[in-house]
């Protein structure tokens, strides 16, 4: 393997991420009304909520695929998708954003990988595409991840031949390939069959106790309760109550925390 493989490879340090009064709006509706939220290196944080509360948005606002209308994200210090001018916050270019989201691995409900690529190539595009790694290293590079996420045999397939289970593992393996700081997922399980969901969370649950901070966003109670170092309920963009599982899940505070966990456990 390759110095530079290896170091690819390599832990990455895990990132702190803060969420500053975050303010988002469609027209008159308030999507997000005043997130603040700060997630420690290495913390296992599972986002909950109702349909339509926000937490779509919250991600992609971290991501800086939505702007904020109000107030700002940044990832170790630096600001997401903006800089400071004096008391203003002035977007950054195109290109300075695509370099900060390379940063943040993200994966989606719906895999979104590139159907006319093979496995390996979806896990290898990234890091050629940034420069970072020439394509054999990028290659044996995913060769590794592939392994990690327990796919090495299916290397040679397109994305169309695997099962859900196994395109969203290759998914978890492509946003592994730029060495995150933070990995985002958006209802990673919830377009799967009910018997391909337990090899995603598996993964999942790997990377946690890895070290890599992680923001889940899920339904999935039991896994929450698992390895959520903290639980954070939102309804109407708005946190309503957060802390450790043992409390939110077992001892909600707040009327509506106890109503949406009635529905969903
Ligand atoms: P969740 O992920 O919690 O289900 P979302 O963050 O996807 O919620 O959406 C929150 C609300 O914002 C919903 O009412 C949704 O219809 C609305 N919304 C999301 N994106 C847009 C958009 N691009 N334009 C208008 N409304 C949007
Ligand atoms: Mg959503």
């Amino acid at each position: 393997m390759t110095a530079k493989t290896l170091e690819a490879l390599a832990d990455v340090e895990a990132a702190t991420v803060e969420v500053h009064d975050v303010h988002k709006w469609y027209g008159t509706h308030r999507v997000l009304d005043g997130v603040d939220l700060t997630v420690r290196p290495g913390e296992v944080t599972v986002i909950l909520g109702p349909s339509g509360s926000g937490k779509s948005t919250l991600l992609r606002v971290i991501n800086h695929l939505e702007k904020p209308e109000i107030g700002y994200v940044s990832i170790n210090g630096e600001l997401i998708g903006v800089k400071r001018q004096g008391e203003r916050l002035k977007e950054l270019s195109e290109r300075a954003i695509l370099t900060q989201r390379g940063r943040i691995g993200f994966v989606f409900q719906n895999f979104n990988l590139f159907p006319h690529l093979t496995v390996l190539d979806n896990v290898a595009a990234a890091p050629v595409a940034t420069g970072r790694l020439t394509k054999p290293e990028a290659q044996e590079l995913a060769r590794e991840l592939l392994a990690r996420v327990g796919l090495a045999d299916r290397t040679g397939a397109y994305p169309r031949q695997l099962s859900g289970g196994q395109q969203q593992r290759v998914a978890i393996a492509r946003a592994l390939a730029l060495r995150p700081g933070v990995i985002l997922f958006d209802e990673p399980t919830s377009a799967l069959d009910p018997e391909l969901v337990g090899e995603v969370l598996a993964v999942i649950k790997d990377l946690a106790t890895s070290g890599t901070t992680l923001l889940i966003v899920t339904h999935e109670i039991g896994f929450a309760r698992e390895i959520a170092d903290r639980v954070v309920f939102i309804d109407g963009g708005k946190i309503i109550e957060q802390g450790p599982p043992s409390e939110v899940l077992d001892k909600p505070q707040h009327e509506r925390t106890r109503d949406f966990l009635s529905k969903v456990l």
